[in-house]
C-alpha cells in the first residue's frame, strides 16, 4: 500500500540534479519543464556581447543587440557605457566610506581644481565669462607641485584640473601632471586646447588618465559663435588633437582623449556636425551635458528649450561605434520634464556630506568644499599657497567647514541644480537613511 506521508517531485529523467550538475562545467540553469540549458559562459562571447551598443558601426546605425538585462547596479558590459559619464563610482573606495562612518579624518577621493583664474576665451555659456575671467592669477609653480606631492602622501586618488580658468595657462601643468603619476595620483585635465604645448605631448599622453576637449561646435562658424575666439583657432585646436590621437597609437599610451559638448540653444545647429567631426579626428568620446546655471540663473538656461534639440542628440548618439561613444546626459537635458519639484531645486537629501569626498580648489589656490561657493569666506578653508595641503586636510578648519556645509546649508534653497557632489549625496544619504530590512538584500 501507498505510503501518504511519501511526495512524489516528479523530477523529469532528463533533469540535470545531484552530482550530473558537478561535472557539467557551465551548468547554467533548467527550468523545471526540462527546456535547454542557458550556457553562461557562450552568452558572455557572442559578438553582439562584445559590440553591444555598437551594432552595425560600419553603417554608423544604432541597433540594440537582443540581450539578457544587463543592469546589476550601476555597473554595464557594454563598450558604450565604459566612461560612466553621469553618475557615481563611491562603491570603488569604500575605504573612506568607512573611514567616514567611523567619524576620522580622511583625504578626499577626488580633488577638482583650476589651475588659473582666467581664460582665453569668453565661451558663451561659460560661468566663468559672468565671472569676468579675462585676466586673473593662478597658483604658482612651487606650491603646486608641493601640493601634488601632499595628495600623493595623503592618499588623494585623483585630481581634475578642471574649473575656474584655463589650465593649461597655467605652465606648471605639465609638471603637475608628470609628478602626479609618480606619486600614485591619476590626473585629468579639461581645456580648450588652444594653448596645448606639443612639446609636452608625450609627458601628458603618458601620464594624464583623460584629456578632455571644451568643444562646442563642429564648423568653423559655429566654433567662432559659440567661444567667441577666432575662425583659425578652430582648426589649430583640430590639428592638435589630431597629432595627439596620432602620438598616442604610435607609442600606444592609455590617455582617453574626448570632446565635451555644452548644449545651449545658439549651439543645437551644430550636434550632427561635432558628433561627426569627432568621429573623424579618432577620439574616444563626445560628452554633450547641458549648462548648468548658477544658484541666481545669471545665465537664464531655459531647460525647456532642450526639448527642441531631441531629434539631433539621438541621431548623434547614432554615431556611436565600438571605438567612439557618442553620449548625451539625458538626465539633465531632460531636466525640464522631471518633476516642478525636482527643478525648482528640491533634492532627493536634506544634507549635504559629499564635500569631504570631492574637494574643490579655486585656480588662486583656495581650498574651498564645493565649487559654487567659491569666493566666499565663511567657506574658505586655506589656501596651498601658505601652508600645506596634508595640513589643511588634517586641520581643524577643514573639518569645521565640512561640518558648516553639513549643518548650515539647505540644498533645496542654497545650491544650484545638480552640483558636482549630487551624485555622492544621495549614495550617503541612501547609507545613512536605511530603508527597512535591510538585512533582505
Ligand atoms: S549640495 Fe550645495 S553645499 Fe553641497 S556640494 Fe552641492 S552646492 Fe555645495
Amino acid at each position: 500500500m501507498k505510503d501518504d506521508r511519501t511526495i512524489s517531485a516528479e523530477v523529469p529523467d532528463a533533469t540535470p540534479v545531484g552530482e550530473s550538475l558537478v561535472f557539467m562545467r557551465h551548468p547554467g540553469h533548467r527550468l523545471r519543464s526540462g527546456s535547454a540549458i542557458v550556457e553562461r559562459a557562450a552568452l558572455a562571447t557572442t559578438p553582439s556581447m562584445a559590440q553591444t551598443g555598437s551594432a552595425s558601426s560600419e553603417q554608423g546605425t544604432h541597433e540594440e543587440p537582443d540581450l539578457p538585462n544587463q543592469f546589476t547596479g550601476p555597473s554595464f558590459q557594454t563598450k558604450r557605457e565604459r566612461f560612466r559619464f553621469d553618475g557615481h563610482k563611491m562603491m570603488y573606495h569604500l575605504d573612506r566610506v568607512l573611514a567616514w562612518q567611523r567619524g576620522e579624518r580622511f583625504a578626499p577621493i577626488h580633488i577638482d581644481m583650476g589651475l588659473t583664474k582666467f581664460c582665453n576665451t569668453a565661451c558663451i555659456y561659460c560661468y566663468a565669462v559672468v565671472q569676468n575671467m579675462s585676466r586673473g592669477t593662478m597658483i604658482q609653480r612651487d606650491p603646486l607641485l608641493r601640493f601634488i606631492d601632499d595628495c600623493g602622501r595623503l592618499g588623494v586618488r585623483s585630481i581634475g584640473f578642471i574649473g575656474d580658468g584655463e589650465p593649461t595657462l597655467n605652465p606648471a601643468v605639465y609638471d603637475a601632471a608628470v609628478l602626479a603619476r609618480q606619486r600614485g595620483v591619476d590626473t585629468s585635465m579639461a581645456t580648450n586646447g588652444l594653448k596645448l604645448d606639443m612639446d609636452r605631448a608625450h609627458e601628458i599622453l603618458r601620464d594624464m588618465t583623460w584629456i578632455r576637449f571644451n568643444l562646442s561646435a563642429g564648423t568653423p562658424e559655429g566654433f567662432q559663435k559659440i567661444h567667441q575666439s577666432k575662425a583659425d583657432n578652430f582648426f589649430l585646436l583640430l590639428d592638435k588633437i589630431r597629432s595627439l590621437v596620432a602620438l598616442r597609437k604610435q607609442e600606444g599610451y592609455s590617455c582617453t582623449l574626448g570632446l565635451q559638448m555644452v548644449l545651449i540653444p545658439e549651439n543645437f545647429d551644430q550636434i550632427l556636425p561635432e558628433a561627426q567631426l569627432g568621429a573623424e579626428l579618432g577620439v574616444d568620446y563626445l560628452v554633450i551635458k547641458q549648462c548648468s546655471d548658477s544658484e541666481y540663473k545669471e545665465l537664464g538656461v531655459d531647460y525647456r528649450r532642450y526639448a527642441q534639440a531631441e531629434l539631433d542628440l539621438e541621431q548623434a548618439e547614432a554615431l556611436s561605434t565600438s571605438d567612439y561613444v557618442v553620449q548625451v546626459k539625458w538626465n539633465k537635458i531632460k531636466a525640464a520634464s522631471d518633476t516642478t519639484l525636482y527643478q525648482g531645486g528640491v533634492r532627493k537629501y536634506d544634507v549635504c556630506m559629499g564635500t569631504p569626498f570631492l574637494s574643490q580648489l579655486s585656480g588662486n589656490g583656495e581650498v574651498y568644499p564645493c565649487g559654487p561657493f567659491y569666493g566666499k569666506k565663511r567657506f574658505l578653508i586655506g589656501n596651498i599657497h601658505d601652508q600645506s595641503y596634508h595640513d589643511i586636510v588634517m586641520g581643524d578648519r577643514y573639518w569645521q567647514v565640512h561640518e558648516d556645509i553639513r549643518t548650515s546649508v539647505n540644498v533645496h534653497k542654497d545650491c544650484a541644480i545638480g552640483c558636482r557632489q549630487d551624485y555622492l549625496n544621495k549614495f550617503l544619504w541612501d547609507l545613512k537613511n536605511p530603508p527597512e530590512h535591510v538585512n533582505f538584500i
